[in-house]
């Protein structure tokens, strides 16, 4: 039995060590990952010491049975456990773990190469990696995170290619060119643009930053300590029952300006959101992706303390301007890239000049629209289909793809935030987490199964083979 996991970030490399350690010795677990970021992904990869985690230490474990992990990891007091820590330590993290799990396990294999197809033979599949070689695999789980971004609408060919425009902005230097006094447009106003602008910060920069978003909204800051648990009000709880975005928005406004701290309403919440969002039909999942996300995003989505402190001080002194409105178009010019901006609420367009324009939308996950090469590639062979409202991978609820007719591949599975149009909250750690440990007990008992079949195979040989031909 071999079980393929193509993407090594925090999902691929939680779920590989997982079956690893839970596997019988026959069953062989593949780790295929891009070797920049192997093992971390682009949360934990792609980072700089001025992005901070947005969990606190304490509850960051990629064990979920043990939630503690990470800060047992580091030492902590319980000062620590309650701090928000680098990003870039939980990359250090998530690799000592894989580093351990590869030192027990003799049936984990990692591969640090990119899969660029995945055909399915029979009732098993073939893995194709960018060397040219390929091989069998029994099991294949995508675990491909959120993909890279599009450009963005309304900006020219000429600006997309030079120098002041950033695309990926966590890309190693990706801002080291900006200079200190340049005049930056942020197009996005979440957790992308309090990375780039923490970097800009870190980095001395005095010149104007611009953030524009349709709502102009900015995420909210954790508190240092966490506010006291509640139990959800009967009037919260029957509006989960009842599927009612309506009664859910009503409900909660209240409630939290009764409490201590209204964040301790969106935690509670939290754990039943899966549910919930399974529960909606087509047609409400739409209205809340409508009228109710962006605002939901700022309260649920919170930055550190310390992110939140440098983002209002910079608002303070005028340097950051926050505003809503909408890119109608960017152009370059010799003086710079112009940008025709269109206020919320107002039918001017405004022209401005800027030095930069950083995308910052946030997590790209449509799998009809991307350049990804092995999700275009799947796409267009119908072993997978896109969500309806463009959030990834339709998936059976035990995450195996749904084919372009709606019917489950048996043996192909989706892990990550790829899922997001079948369970929503499941972007960040504690969700990715529980999601992998079931995905890994569901494997490890089709990979009992298959055992008793007595099938093995040698994945250097068979990929040493593939590159003779
Ligand atoms: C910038 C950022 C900060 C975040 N901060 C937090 C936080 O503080 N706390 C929290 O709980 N959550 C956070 N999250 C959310 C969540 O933890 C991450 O999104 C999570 O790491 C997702 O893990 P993943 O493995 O599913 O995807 P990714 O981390 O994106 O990993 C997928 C990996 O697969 C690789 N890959 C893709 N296609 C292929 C292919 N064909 N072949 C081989 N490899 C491939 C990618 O290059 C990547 O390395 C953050 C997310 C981002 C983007």
């Amino acid at each position: 039995m071999r079980i393929t996991i193509i993407g090594a970030g925090f999902s691929g490399n939680t779920l590989a060590t997982l079956l690893a350690s839970e596997s019988e010795t026959a069953t062989e677990v593949c780790l295929v990952g891009v070797d920049e970021t192997f093992g971390r992904g682009v949360a934990y990869g792609e980072t700089r010491p001025e992005h901070l985690l947005n969990v606190r230490a304490g509850h960051l474990g990629a064990d979920p049975d043990n939630a503690g992990e990470f800060a047992d990891w580091l030492h902590l007091g319980p000062q620590g456990r309650n701090g928000f820590l680098p990003r870039l330590a939980y990359g250090e993290y998530l690799t000592d773990r894989l580093h351990k799990a590869k030192a027990h396990a003799t049936n984990l294999t990692l591969l640090r190469q990119e899969a660029i197809a995945v055909d399915r033979i029979g009732d098993g599949f073939r893995v194709h990696l960018d060397d040219g070689s390929y091989f069998a695999s029994d099991r294949v789980v995508l675990a491909l995170g959120a993909l890279a971004p599009q450009r963005l609408a309304g900006v020219g060919p000429r600006l997309a290619q030079s120098q002041r425009y950033v695309a990926w902005p966590w890309q190693d230097n990706a801002l080291d060119k900006i200079q200190p006094d340049a005049r930056v447009l942020i197009v996005g106003t979440g957790l992308t643009m309090a990375d780039v602008v923490m970097s800009l910060s870190k980095r001395g920069h005095t010149g104007g930053i611009v953030a524009i978003s349709r709502h102009g909204l900015v995420p909210q800051s954790h508190q240092p300590e966490p506010g006291p648990a509640i139990e959800l009000p009967p009037s919260l709880q029957q509006a989960l029952r009842t599927y009612s975005i309506r009664q859910l928005v009503a409900a909660i406004r209240p409630l939290a300006r009764v409490i201590p701290d209204w964040r301790s309403a969106i935690d509670a919440l939290r754990p039943h959101l899966q549910d919930f969002w399974r529960g909606l039909p087509a047609r409400d999942r739409a209205r809340f992706l409508r009228h109710v996300r962006s605002y939901w995003e700022v309260v649920r989505h919170r930055v550190a303390p310390e992110v939140g402190a440098v983002l209002d001080d910079l608002r303070a002194s005028g340097q950051l301007d926050m505003r809503a409105g909408r890119l109608v178009r960017a152009g370059l010019r010799t003086d710079g890239a112009h940008v025709l901006i269109r206020e919320r609420g107002s039918e001017q367009i405004g022209v401005e000049r800027f030095d930069y324009v950083i995308r910052a939308t946030g997590l790209d996950t449509d799998i009809a629209q991307t350049t990804h090469p092995l999700a275009s590639h799947l796409h267009e062979a119908g072993l997978i289909s896109a969500d309806a409202h463009g959030l990834g991978v339709n998936v059976s609820d035990s995450l195996e793809v749904l084919d372009s007719r709606g019917a489950p591949i048996a043996g192909l599975y989706c892990l990550g935030p790829l899922l997001r149009g079948h369970l929503w909250e499941i972007t960040a750690v504690p969700e990715l987490r529980t999601a992998a440990k079931k995905l890994s007990q569901q494997l490890g008992l089709a990979g009992s199964n298959a055992t008793a079949q007595g099938r093995r195979r040698n994945l250097e040989r068979e990929l040493a083979l593939s590159q003779s031909f």
